[in-house]
């Protein structure tokens, strides 16, 4: 009997928690906060042996880094403006999943490519993607990650995997 794998029947093992979406989104953002400031002071992420480190910036208004603003909101229509996004600060947590977990233990759904001069890291079970820079000296800079929400993002990615993996 032959065995048939489809993405259905996959799954992706590792640990998979998100912070509970009933809650308000400031409690929300303090406890997405602290698992950030954990990755970033912990210096406990990494890639492919090497450190995993976030822009250290900090934003005039919430004195929080640039780079966890970013990653807890989203851009709208409006240029320049983005707004906070309760569905990625839910999802902080599986930052850590791929990076620690996929990553270093071979998750079957992990997808890694790389798209001009970024390095995407995407567990397609998950459904969340990371995408890194690599720094001049060593280690890695992650520049964004967040939850893949529409098919069509979904597509173009599985499609650059495709192009640059000779699949
Ligand atoms: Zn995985």
């Amino acid at each position: 009997m032959g065995i048939t794998t489809s993405a259905s029947d996959k799954i992706c093992k590792y640990k998979q928690y998100k912070l509970d979406a009933n809650k308000k989104i400031h409690q929300l953002i303090d406890e997405a906060y602290q698992i950030f400031k954990s990755y970033l002071y912990g210096k406990n992420l990494n890639f492919e042996n090497e450190q995993v480190d976030f822009k250290t910036e900090k934003n005039i208004f919430t004195f929080r880094e640039q780079s966890f603003e970013h990653l807890i909101s989203k851009q709208i229509n409006k240029p320049h403006v983005r707004i906070y996004d309760k569905n990625r600060i839910v999802h902080i947590p599986y930052i850590e999943t791929i990076l620690n977990q996929c990553c270093n233990e071979s998750c079957e759904n992990l997808k890694i490519f790389r798209d001009d001069k970024y390095i995407c890291v995407w567990c397609e079970m998950i459904d969340f993607l990371i995408v890194l820079s690599k720094r001049e000296k060593k280690g890695y800079l992650l520049l964004t990650a967040y939850p893949i929400t529409y098919p069509n993002k979904r597509k173009t990615l599985k499609k650059t995997y495709m192009k640059n993996n000779n699949v």
